[in-house]
């Protein structure tokens, strides 16, 4: 059995491990970008975790707190499509934890829904125009179902991830309707769409660690 909540003070690890995945996976999501973007998402991301890295080094902070710097220096510093977006998306996820001693699946599934409604008010997707919101959309519904069938946190991480998953795969077969690569038309399909892609990575690092957190074997 796996706990159903965890203290925030706990969670800077899952913030750690998004920095982390996205240190790792930069010049994947660069050379993803330049098939159908101009390449940059890899360095503009990777740019943003480090700086996010090094504001939070040397004192202990919370999940909420980590969150929040994370999408200040995203928002704030780096540019892009991407910098706003996902510095709103991890704002609002802060915005809607501050102030709560744990964290448990309706908290987290409240900030997965601030999250995703901060994305699609800023950048107007919609699911099936080849963007992040394919990713998140679909991830962020499947775990509010399985919170809502009653399933331990852990197994709606698991859900999660696993929706994250193939909501990415799907933007191969999509043709770009927004953003820089919707220029290509026609052309960007057969691809990933490299926001698609990031937005996996951090969803699944997010679950990843927080079914650690939470006293769950790995997936
Ligand atoms: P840029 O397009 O300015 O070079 P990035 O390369 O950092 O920015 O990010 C590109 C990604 O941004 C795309 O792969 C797509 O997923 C995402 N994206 C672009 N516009 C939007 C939007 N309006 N809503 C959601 N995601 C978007
Ligand atoms: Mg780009």
């Amino acid at each position: 059995m796996s706990a159903e909540s965890f203290p925030n003070g706990g969670g800077g690890p899952v913030v750690d491990a998004v920095i982390r995945v996205i240190q790792e996976n930069a010049a994947v999501l660069s050379e993803i970008d330049g098939a159908i973007g101009d390449g940059d998402h890899g360095i503009n991301m990777g740019k943003g975790v480090t700086i996010c890295a090094e504001r939070l080094a040397g004192a202990p902070f919370d999940f909420s707190q980590g969150l929040q710097t994370l999408g200040n220096v995203l928002l704030g510093e780096i540019g892009g499509a991407m910098g706003p977006l996902y510095g709103t998306f991890f704002r609002e996820m802060a915005k809607a934890s501050i102030g709560r001693e744990t964290i448990d699946s309706l908290a987290f599934a409240g900030m997965l829904e601030k999250g995703l409604n901060g994305v699609v008010t800023l950048g107007g997707a919609k699911v099936g125009d080849k963007t992040l919101v394919d990713t998140l959309l679909p991830a962020q519904r499947a775990f509010a179902v399985a919170v809502e069938s009653g399933k331990p946190f852990a197994d709606a991480l698991s859900a999660l991830a696993a929706a994250a998953e193939a909501g990415k795969e799907s933007t191969r077969d999509l043709t770009a309707r927004v953003g820089r690569s919707s220029r290509l038309g026609e052309r960007s399909r057969g691809l990933l769409d490299a926001g698609a892609v990031s937005c996996c990575l951090i969803l699944t690092a997010m679950a990843r660690s927080m079914r650690q957190l939470l006293g769950a074997p790995p997936d």
